[in-house]
């Protein structure tokens, strides 16, 4: 099922969406927080998806009991709420792999001049600010004083719903409670200024995802996902998460060896090659752009840059 953080009516929900990942224009949303609701879903409140998840297994049962009953009536259109990021605030910084795709970890190389061996070993594993955190439709804000190379970057989402620490491989996937799209937008002026990643890839608003998350049960083959990423609709980037270096389960696994994974957080994958500042001559995003990215089976995020 599909799973977001909506307003509606000037409030923020939780809902379940009716609606297929890539023709979501006809899609219905049905509210399970708020006046909306007439379902006593469960008996503490509930108001957010971070909430939600951290109810751990009992929780998608109940919510596939509620859409089972629920009647027509209660469902919305799609278009008559505003999706947000399914979590907007989350508890701690976005987690993300660093040239985790084979093509973009060269094309990277090449582009900074830092000279690339052989495919990383181990993971490269650094974050982005919580309040980098941005809706699938929201604008991004240019703002030349702080950065005039933001860059783009289409990558799947990866939501964790069991807490755990030294998870193997083998079961790391059953920590996951879903998947997203998320898009790690990046100042490349500010990466190459300060050296260390953190600062470049934690602009406020450069971290647009959603539109919601598509639980694991959903998704059979994780490895198998096609991303894209449009500029004003012109193809930029594209490809599998079969061609991760260190696939959905072994980044769970190489995390939670060192720090105890939580209900809640989220990993950015990694992006596939095609990204702006590794063409020749370099492009990044101006004010005015449309970015779209998308990310099979799960959805696609649009923002303008403003
Ligand atoms: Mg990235």
């Amino acid at each position: 099922m599909k799973l977001a953080t909506c307003l509606y009516s000037n409030t923020h929900h939780i809902a379940m969406v009716d609606a297929l990942w890539d023709q979501p224009a006809r899609g219905k949303v049905l509210l399970l927080t708020g006046p909306a609701t007439k379902h006593p879903l469960w008996n503490d409140p509930i108001n957010t998806l971070q909430q939600l998840i951290e109810q751990g297994d009992t929780v998608l049962p109940l919510i596939e009991k509620i859409y089972r009953t629920s009647s027509p009536d209660e469902w919305l259109a799609l278009a008559a709420v505003t999706l947000c990021a399914p979590i907007p605030v989350p508890r701690r910084n976005i987690i993300c792999l660093g040239w985790n795709y084979a093509e973009h970890a060269e094309e990277s190389s090449s582009a900074t001049g830092i000279q690339l061996d052989a495919l990383p070993e181990f993971p490269i594993v650094f974050t982005k600010a919580t309040t980098t955190v941005n809706g699938p439709f929201d604008n991004i804000n240019y703002d030349e004083r702080v950065s005039k190379r933001l860059d783009w970057e289409v990558e799947l989402g990866v939501v964790i719903g069991r807490q755990g620490r030294h998870i193997s491989e083998s079961q790391a996937l059953e920590h996951v409670f879903g998947y997203t799209v998320i898009n790690d937008i990046s100042a490349r002026d500010l990466q190459k200024r300060h050296k260390q990643f953190f600062l470049g890839k934690s602009v406020d608003g450069t971290c647009p995802m959603g539109p919601w998350i598509v639980t694991a049960d959903e998704i059979e083959n994780v490895q198998a996902l096609t991303l894209r990423c449009h500029v004003n609709g012109e193809l930029k980037q594209q490809g599998s998460t079969q061609q991760q270096i260190f696939n959905v389960a072994s980044i769970i696994s190489s995390l939670s060896q060192v720090m105890t994974l939580l209900p809640g957080d989220i990993i950015a994958t990694g992006t596939p090659s095609g990204v702006g500042f590794a063409r020749t001559p370099p492009e990044y995003l101006q004010p005015g752009d449309v970015v779209a990215c998308s990310v099979e089976q799960v959805g696609t995020i649009i923002n303008a840059i403003i």
